[in-house]
């Protein structure tokens, strides 16, 4: 029912995008977009729900049919009503801090009269099982929950096709069990389903068909028992993600021997009024890689801000190599880099940003050159941060960590939107980095990335 015929898009800021790409999507159907990052996953996402040209600017061309509608003439308030959009991260698509109100909002939008916005907001909270959540404001919800927010919205409108990118890329494991329950349900009722996604194995039994995307084109298509036949050494080459769930493997406490390079002692953090952890006691030397795990809300962006000096009143104490170290002090000795990318970056190159904060001799130049190569970045170093892919971002941000010469690293969710082959070259990355002495922090849910490079687990409850 859908049908995408020689359908390129080009985005105004840069020269990628995607090209020639031929797709038919039958209705009922759940197709996944894979593909390394930067491969043009989003964007196809943006072709088919409008975002592209209609707020992502660019040159649209070929044809988008949708049953026997053209699609590329209809103005985007029409093609929402037939395409509902879910994108990975919940907050960037609510216009309202309270849950009614937001679930209303697309209906209301619409105009649809007022006893009909009622109708249709109760019967999304009641099917979505988001009664118990009604009162509370949307900031304090965990991502899992905001995530069926979000589609809970979409659903009041009724769309034939949903579109997801990347819809797990924030959540913990209890938020992707959720939203493979609400995923497989939409798929029960007939729902078309398209999702962008590297993680793959929470789609199984839902998805029909795979469709790979490799700079800006499709270069091939499975079913999905033509994906679970591929060897792993297939599955390696074509960087894609392991297709049955990985378990987080259970690791030891943080312990060695000699002085720790950073160590708490009944630290506690408030944010605001509202003490966030309490009486946290550990110590980390120097060449561990640690995973701090736990569900989403538990504190660990809360720790890892505040061991970096940014954010949070802390009570107790924080040492580096034994000595008490203030606030300011660590700011020149903590990294840390977020994974809310979109707002991280200062300056107007790929480059540039890169060597914001380093004298420029040749060794970093050369320093900085070597690792845009490794990250597969090099060709976009003249690129504007903000053009670049969420992948795309998120290794630039881990590359500026790893310039950086702090001795302890944080990295905040480094790989939740990259694929396999990516995701292999950071870990080989902070391997080589803790090989030089440094300790390294990642707050992470990835299962493949912890059993990769982390020795040591700090789970915060
Ligand atoms: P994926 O979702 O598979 O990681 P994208 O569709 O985001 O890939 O990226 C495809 C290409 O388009 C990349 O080369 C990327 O740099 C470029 N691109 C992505 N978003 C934008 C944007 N907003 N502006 C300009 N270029 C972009
Ligand atoms: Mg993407």
């Amino acid at each position: 029912m859908i049908a995408l015929r020689n359908v390129s898009f080009t985005y105004a800021d840069s020269d990628y995008g995607v090209k020639e790409i031929d797709l038919s999507i039958q209705k009922g159907e759940c197709v996944v977009l894979t593909g390394p990052s930067g491969g043009g996953k989003s964007t196809l996402t943006r072709v088919l729900n409008g975002l592209a040209p209609h707020y992502f600017y660019g040159r649209l061309s070929g044809t988008i049919t949708i049953g026997n509608d053209d699609f590329t003439q209809k103005p985007i308030w029409e093609i929402s009503r037939q395409i509902g959009s879910v994108f990975q991260d919940p907050k960037s698509q609510f216009f309202s801090s309270e849950l009614a109100g937001e679930i209303a909002f697309a209906t209301e939008n619409y105009g649809l009269a007022h006893p009909e916005v009622v109708r249709l907001t109760h019967q999304a909270i009641s099917h979505f099982k988001l009664n118990s959540l009604i009162n509370r404001n949307l900031d304090d919800l965990s991502s899992g929950e905001k995530q069926r927010v979000a589609i809970a919205s979409v659903y009041t409108l009724n769309p034939e096709i949903y579109v997801f990118d990347e819809p797990t890329a924030n959540l913990d494991a209890e938020g992707v069990v959720q939203l493979k329950q609400t995923v497989s349900d939409l798929k029960s009722s007939g729902k078309t389903l398209i999702i962008a996604e590297h993680r793959l194995s929470w789609l199984d039994g839902i998805v029909d068909r795979f469709v790979y995307l490799k700079d800006g084109a499709i270069t091939w298509e499975k079913t999905a028992k033509e994906m679970g036949k591929l060897t792993k050494k297939q599955r390696d080459d074509a960087w894609l993600r392991s297709s049955t769930p990985i378990h987080i493997p259970d690791l030891p406490r943080p312990a060695g021997q000699g002085s720790p390079l950073l160590s708490t002692t009944a630290l506690s953090i408030k944010r605001g009024r509202n003490t966030i952890l309490q009486n946290q006691n550990f110590k980390v030397w120097p060449g561990q890689i640690i995973s701090v795990t736990g569900r989403n809300g538990a504190g660990k962006t809360t720790l890892a801000l505040a061991l970096a000096g940014l954010d949070g009143k802390t009570s107790g104490k924080i040492e580096i190599l034994e000595k008490s170290t203030r606030r300011l002090k660590r700011r020149s000795r903590v990294w840390y880099s977020s994974n809310e990318t979109g707002t991280q970056f200062f300056t107007n190159s790929v480059s540039s940003e890169l060597l914001l904060t380093q004298n420029l001799t040749e060794s970093t130049l050369e320093k900085a050159r070597e690792l845009l190569k490794r990250l597969g970045l090099y060709q976009y170093k003249d690129s504007h941060p903000a053009t670049l892919s969420g992948g795309q971002r998120l290794r630039l941000s881990i590359a500026c960590g790893l310039m950086s010469n702090r001795e302890i690293l944080i990295f905040d969710e480094p790989t939740s939107g990259l694929d396999g082959g990516n995701m292999n070259i950071v870990a080989t990355l902070f391997r080589e980095l803790a090989k030089s002495g440094k300790s390294i922090l990642i707050i992470t849910h990835d299962g493949e990335l912890i059993k990769r490079c982390c020795d040591f687990s700090l789970p915060i409850a």
